[in-house]
């Protein structure tokens, strides 16, 4: 299995790890080439203004947007990850895909001082709290019909999930916590059975 870690701005090299540890080999997407024989993606955090500008001035927007037409191409998006998959961002607003029907605010935890981690409960994980590292977080103020919460923080949902889409808003990549990256590459592996996509 092969996941493209969109490699712009951010925590690439932690992503790049995480996935290789949970067992798929991680492809570096840069270019819309690069997306070319992934069956998932991660859109790792970093600055959603930043990354977004870039996609758009490489035509990686477009190029996602097509590739996840049928449905069946899951994405997973880590802070500013999220703000990319966000519906709607409230405030700025960066260039962004759209897929996943919330609305975000981004910095809503406060500034990178405020950083801090929290043994999160995540049902789908197990019993095990999964340590949750926040840092610039931004937050999910609405949801739509299409999208399941998977975790909260003081009554925030803070993990979620919508069809092929995972967005969490904070970086599972920060700790040594491999759980999330194995859940998004069994998404991956059953959406492709269920496509019979080989
Ligand atoms: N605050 C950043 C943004 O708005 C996200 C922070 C992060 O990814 N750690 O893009």
């Amino acid at each position: 299995m092969k996941i493209g870690v969109l490699a712009i701005q951010g925590d690439v090299r932690e992503h790049v790890h995480h996935t290789e540890a949970a067992g798929a080999e991680a492809v570096l997407v840069r270019l819309p080439r690069d997306l070319e024989d992934t069956d998932g993606l991660i859109i790792p955090g970093g600055e959603s203004t930043t990354i977004g500008m870039l996609m758009a001035e490489y035509g990686l927007i477009e190029a996602i947007l097509q590739r996840t037409r049928a449905g069946t191409y899951p994405i997973y998006g880590t802070c500013a990850g999220l703000i990319l998959l966000a519906k709607e961002v409230i405030g700025f607003s960066p260039a962004r895909l759209g897929l996943v029907d919330i609305d975000a605010s981004r910095n809503a935890y406060g500034r990178q001082i405020a950083s801090f981690e929290v043994a999160l409960d995540i049902p789908v994980l197990g019993p095990q709290p999964f340590p949750a590292v926040f840092i610039r977080a931004p937050k999910i103020q609405r949801l739509g019909p299409s999208v399941t919460p998977l975790a909260w923080h003081h009554g925030d949902v803070v993990m979620a999930e919508a069809g092929p889409y995972l967005v969490s808003s904070f970086h599972p990549e920060m700790s040594p916590d491999l759980r999330i990256h194995q859940y998004f590459l069994e998404k991956v592996k059953k959406l492709h059975e269920v496509a019979g996509v080989s």
